[in-house]
């Protein structure tokens, strides 16, 4: 019965519970329990469902895979979400890129280090990268609740691209 009421596509987005969900249909799984999806975030073999985030064995770019990271689960979450209601509605599929990448390492009572690119170029250490390390931590990673427009402008896939400033290439990597 549940599977001639849910609307199809939907998309999955399971998290750490993967072993679970990859048991359902095991079409494509990775050795650390990731679906394999095509560039729209569809699970290989099962069209209708949409992966996103730590289940998802994903390409960010033509070379590199996304990460199990905060960073890319967002940004991915965006594209599925995104891609599930336009099949829905019968319209392109956009394909997830995600070329940019930072990191931000909390190193204790020294500060952090922050950098960009996957070669980890350092931008920023110590106390500025600790007070960023804590504004990732407690603001960037949480939704915006309540307001509507505000929701739906952080769920945008273009959200913040186009500057090349560090702090616009940040919210970039985070969406904003
Ligand atoms: C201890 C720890 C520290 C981390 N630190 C960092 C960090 O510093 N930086 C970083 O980038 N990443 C970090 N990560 C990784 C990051 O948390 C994950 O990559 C990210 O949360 C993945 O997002 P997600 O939406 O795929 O899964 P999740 O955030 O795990 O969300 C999945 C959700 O699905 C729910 N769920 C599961 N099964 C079902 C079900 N059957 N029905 C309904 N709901 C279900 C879960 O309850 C959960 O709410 C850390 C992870 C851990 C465990």
């Amino acid at each position: 019965m549940a599977s001639e009421l849910a609307p199809r596509p939907w998309s999955l987005a399971p998290g750490c519970a993967r072993a679970h969900w990859r048991n359902c249909w095991t079409p494509s799984g990775d050795q650390i329990g990731r679906l394999a999806v095509d560039q729209a975030l569809r699970v290989r073999g099962v069209p209708d469902v949409y992966a996103t985030g730590d289940i998802a064995r994903a390409y960010a770019d033509d070379d590199r895979l996304a990460l199990m990271s905060c960073q890319h689960a967002l940004t991915m979450g965006r594209f599925a979400g995104y891609n599930t209601a336009r099949d829905l509605l019968g319209l392109p599929l956009r394909a997830y890129r995600q070329p940019r990448y930072v990191t931000c390492l909390d190193l204790g009572s020294w500060g952090a280090v922050f950098t960009t690119g996957w070669d980890r170029q350092v931008e920023m250490t110590r106390g500025e990268a600790k007070q960023l390390k804590r504004q990732i931590n407690c603001q960037r990673i949480y939704p915006p609740t309540g307001d509507r427009a505000a929701i739906l402008a952080a769920a945008a896939l273009d959200a913040g691209s186009g500057d090349k400033s560090l702090q616009d290439e940040i919210r970039t990597y985070f969406g904003e």
